[in-house]
Parts: structure tokens; sequence; C-alpha cells
């Protein structure tokens, strides 16, 4: 072997080596990226300069980045064909470490004990003897004359460099790895498994003892125009697996005042929203960094899945960096402003494929623009109501909701929020022809009061929560009958008040156009929605244990029953069972609108039983 001379590590920084060695601890796996990244930009080098240069060819037949697993020894060797090094490259590039970026690395970021990536700072190199005890580097330059060399080092401050053996062009680093370290970093599993999370999308195959394992081919680096919707998907399943077909996708390629290049895609969301999973993968020129990227994806979004590819942004610093790095704001607002656009595009253009998707992403655009303004103003285009219809349902925006409105009062919108419970009132609305919109989801009740907000010119009503004109009978009640109907009114207004005997229920006697229901519940929109509130701050109070009416129809036969004249007052039997029917009438009222305790439940239950006794 040629003379080796010995050569000291110009490093600034006393003993930064073993403070990198122990920052890095918790993460050493990375040098296999920060190697073969620089293995990969040797090759892309190399592939630049043979273009105007004449350069020293060796016969490989492509450009590749080898890894060789020496298990028996604990060698890990990655060897590639790009540039290569003469001795003053190496002296330059690897020996001094450009450790005017380390010390502004160590005064910055070693203090905050995070943990990130290094590369950037012109350390990558040097991780890796976070796993060695030894690396050797033999290379030999692209340029035609140069002679190989050898270098080699412990990782202390002392190398030794000198005349190398290595006939073909590029670089072979050479990992004498810790014993501790041997055997994960030998495993073919192990090393393969890495290879593909951080260098799956690297655009030179890498080899693992002759077998490629990376999977090149980076979608979102492609002209969208040049791909089609399956590629898209295979995309989608190759990097998300087991999720289904995504509702779509969207393409993002900025190149001002940032570049960014990535694929975004809505996922189904049948599953278990999970919000603090971040399901955005971050790369830098293909080159994985981080699925942690809470700081780049505003937190709304993190429903989303993908890549991001920031080939500037230097994501290797720590979180504190990020938060503050304005660029990092940019792109947030840029990715906000992609997914806005792009569905207010689909709801405009494309009306029919959105709404079949409609329900599944209501609830990420409605929480999205609960947690973001932006997001509302430049997605509000975007947003659906659903009409319930007898048959089937039909989707509006708002302003198509207002225009179809027979209302006098255009901008109120009624809504059920619980079908069932609601049903009543809800029947009652569609009978008139009020278009009845569903807003059954827990963040609803947020959601219409943003757009109340924001709008101005709508008010959501809950189909309960108040007497529609249009259900009065306004005929019978102005006829003929006036001074009878008077009198009923209010026998039943006495009636009720006892049986109820609660002075935070109001006794409404009305005529409704349908005879059908006897009495229903109405709880006015505002006191509902305090109690909702409080709800939410877990006091856990019954709206109905605060004032509310109880409509009591005078067309309806029991009702008009129980209204007849009689000797109200003298206590008669007559009267106390007149008194118990109506109380179980409102009983029943607050049952249909699901208001019951399980202890209401037990008690109206024993008066029904005992009035039915009476009756057999
Ligand atoms: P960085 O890659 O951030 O510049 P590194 O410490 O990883 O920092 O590498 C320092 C330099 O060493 C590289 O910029 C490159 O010039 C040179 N280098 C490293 N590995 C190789 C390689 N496999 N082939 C050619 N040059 C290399």
């Amino acid at each position: 072997m040629a003379t080796m001379e010995k050569g000291k590590l110009s490093v600034h920084t006393e003993n930064i080596l073993p403070v990198i060695k122990k920052w890095l601890y918790s993460e050493k796996e990375i040098f296999i990226r920060e190697l073969v990244s620089n293995a990969h930009d040797a090759i892309e080098k190399v592939k630049k300069v043979a273009l105007t240069e004449d350069i020293y060819q060796s016969d490989d037949d492509q450009y590749c980045i080898d890894l060789k697993l020496d298990r028996e020894n604990g060698i890990l060797i990655i060897e590639d064909n790009g540039i290569g090094m003469t001795a003053d490259e190496v002296r330059e590039y690897i020996a001094s470490i450009a450790f005017s970026g380390a010390e502004k690395f160590a005064e910055k970021y070693l203090k905050e004990g995070d943990s990130g990536i290094i590369g950037h700072f012109g350390l990558g190199f040097y991780s890796c003897f976070m796993v060695s005890k030894q690396v050797e580097i033999e290379s030999r330059s692209c340029q035609l004359e140069a002679e190989p060399v050898r270098w080699v080092s412990d990782g202390g401050e002392e190398y030794e460099i000198g005349v190398g053996s290595r006939q073909k062009r590029g670089t072979e680093i050479r990992l004498h790895l810790n014993e501790e370290d041997a055997s994960e970093f030998t495993d073919l599993a192990r090393v393969s498994e890495l290879v593909r999370r951080y260098l799956d999308f690297l655009s030179v195959p890498i080899r693992i003892d002759g077998a490629q394992v990376n999977r090149q081919k980076p979608l979102w680096t492609q002209q969208p125009a040049a791909l089609k919707k399956e590629d898209y998907d295979e995309f989608y399943k190759y990097m998300f697996p087991h999720q289904g077909e995504p509702l779509f996708h969207i393409h993002l390629n900025v190149d001002h005042p940032f570049r960014l290049q990535g694929i975004l895609y809505f996922p189904r969301l049948a599953h278990e929203m999970d919000l603090n999973k971040s399901n955005v993968k971050i790369y830098c020129q293909q080159v994985f960094v981080t699925d942690q990227a809470q700081e780049l994806i505003p937190q709304f979004l993190t429903v989303l899945q993908g890549v991001i590819d920031l080939p500037e942004l230097p994501l290797n610093v720590s979180r504190s960096y990020i938060q503050n790095e304005p660029v990092v704001r940019k792109i947030a607002s840029h990715i906000i402003k992609k997914v806005a656009d792009r569905l207010a595009h689909e709801c405009k253009n494309n009306r029919q494929e959105y709404e079949k998707i409609w329900n599944e992403i209501a609830p990420f655009v409605k929480y999205g623009m609960l947690s973001d303004e932006r997001f509302y103003d430049q997605a509000k285009d975007a947003l659906l109501l659903e009409i319930l219809g007898s048959d089937s349902n039909r989707l509006v925006t708002i302003d198509e909701y207002l225009a179809e409105s027979k209302e006098k009062d255009a901008q109120k919108i009624y809504y059920a929020s619980d079908l069932q419970t609601q049903g009543q009132a809800l029947r009652m609305l569609q009978k008139q022809g009020i278009q009845v919109v569903h807003l059954g989801t827990m963040i609803d009740s947020h959601f219409t009061g943003l757009l109340e907000v924001k709008r101005g010119d709508v008010k959501f009503v809950r189909v309960d929560a108040e007497l529609h004109e249009h259900a009065l009978d306004k005929e019978s009640d102005s006829s003929i009958v006036d001074e009878q109907n008077r009198d009923l009114k209010s026998r039943l207004q006495d009636l009720f008040k006892q049986a109820v005997s609660n002075d935070k229920v109001t006794i409404r006697p009305e005529a409704l156009k349908s005879e059908e229901i006897p009495a229903m519940i109405l709880l006015p929109e505002h006191q509902r929605r305090m109690a909702e509130m409080s709800a939410m701050w877990g006091e856990k109070e019954n709206p109905f244990s605060s004032e509310h009416t109880l409509l009591v129809n005078t067309r309806n036969p029991l009702i008009q029953k129980l209204g007849s004249p009689g000797i109200l007052g003298a206590g008669g039997a007559a009267d106390s069972k007149k008194e118990r029917v109506a109380r179980q009438v409102y009983h029943l009222a607050r049952l249909a609108q699901g208001a019951a305790s399980p202890a209401d439940m037990e008690k109206y239950a024993q008066e029904i039983f005992s009035l039915l006794q009476e009756m057999v």
C-alpha cells in the first residue's frame, strides 16, 4: 500500500465530533441517508460534467449506488460511480468538514437538544461516525489524470490520506461498524427498510448486495398534464397502503417565492380522523426528511395525505427555527390556498362529482373553516347544504338555498340536527314547503355560528326552535269561531299550566294546519345554543330545565277534548283526569324530543300505567 500522510481535521469547535455523535445518537440511522444522498449528488454532478467535458470512464453500464453488507466483518460499504474526489478534494470537502457551518450549527442548535438533520451544515458525511469506529474512503475522480485517493479516519482529529487503489470512477466508503451497531446495519431487512424509507425516490438505482431496492419514480416531480388519475391513485396506494381510493388529489407545483412540489390526497375519512397524526411526508429533493411537519401543514389539513418536496427549505434545523421561518408560514398559506381553490373549483365546475364526496369531506371543510379564517374566505364557495327530501336529499349552496326560499324572511335557514327527535317539527315545516337542511354533526352548531357571523345574511334556526308562521292555520283562527276559539285557548292555557306546573314553561295554544300533532315543545334557538355551549364546557345542563314553550294544537281532537268546557277549578274527578292526561301530553312532547332523563321516563311510565289502569 502507498505511504499514507498524516493530517489533522480542521475543526474550530473543540471536540465537535463527540458532540455530534452523542447528539444524534437517537437517530443514528440517518447516516445512511446522508451517505447515499452524497453518492447521489456525486452521480448528478458527473452527469452534468460529462455533458461538456471528457471524463474518466469506467465500464459501468449504468449509474448506480451499491450497498454491500459484510455481516461477518461488521462492514457496510457504500459505493457510487459518481464524480469521485481527488486527494485535494478529500482534504477540502471531507477533512475540513465545512466547519464554518458546523460552528454555527453547534452554537445555535446543539443546546436545544433537538433532533434534526445535519446535512445542510456540511456535516452529513460525519454522521457515519455515529455508527463506525473507522471509516475508509477510496475514490477515483472523474478528472482524466487524477490519481486514486485513500483516506482513513477513526473519527478523531487525526486522519490518514494517501494514494489509493480504486480503478473505477467514483467513491467507495467502507464503514467499520461499532460492535453495538454492526448487526443492525449489516442486516439486509433493516438496511432495505432504511433505504426505502429515506431514499425510495432517488432517481438513481440503489442496490443492496446487487438487488435494487428503491422505487425511483417520484410522481410529484412529473408534469401533472402527463399524468392520469390512475397514476395518482397507484402512487397513493403505494405510499399509503390499505386505505382505499383517495377522494381526490391536488398536485402542487410552485416556483415563487419558494420552490415546492408535491401531491396531497384527500383520503376517505370513513375511519376515525386522527388529527395528531401527520400524514404528509416531507422530502428534500426526493430524500425523505420527516413526517413530523406540523409547522408546515396547518393542523386542520393534517387529514390530508401525501408528499411535499421542498428543495430549498433548511429542514435540517430545529423546531423553533422552523416556527420562526417566514417561508414556512408562506408555505402553509400556500397549501391552504391551493386546497381551498381546488374545492371551490370542483364545486363550481364539477358539481356532480363534488356532490358525491361532499358528505365525506364536509367535516374537514367545516373544521378547517372554523380553525382558519383564510380557509373560510377562500373555500366559502365550496360549501354545500343538504336539503332533506322525502325520498332523497339534495345538495345546494347557501346562495342557492336563499334564492329558492319562499320565505319573506329569506335569510332564515331551517335545519334539523336529529331526524328522529326533531321529526315532528321537521315534517310540519316540510308540509308547508319549507326547505329544511340537515346539520347533524357535532361541529355544526359551531359552524352555523361561524356562517352567521361571517356572512351576516343568514340565520340558522332549528326546526323546533320556533313556530313557523306557515304552520299556523290562520283561516280557522280568524273565522266566526273566534270567540269559541278564545275560550278554548284560555281553558287549555289554564289546564296545561296546572298540569305542567312549571314557571319556566310557557303554554301556547295555537291552531296548527295539521291535526296530527297534539303538542310540541319549542326551544328558542339562542337558548338551546347556550345550553349546548355550557354542555361543551362540561356543565351538563338539560336545555329543558330552562325556559321553553309548550305548543298545544287546538285543531287536534285530543286537545279539543281536553279543552272542552267543564267545571274547571272545582277539583272534580273529571278535571283531575284531564289534568293528568294533559301532563302526559307534555311528557310525550318531551319524549319526542329526546329530552327526558331516565328518571323522568320512569315517572312518565308510572303515570301512564295508572291512567291505563283506570281505562280497563
Ligand atoms: P454536504 O453533502 O452537506 O456538502 P458532507 O459532509 O456530506 O456535506 O459532504 C461534504 C462534501 O464531500 C460534499 O459536498 C462533496 O463535495 C464531498 N463528498 C461527499 N461524499 C461524496 C461522494 N460519495 N462522492 C463525491 N464527493 C463526495
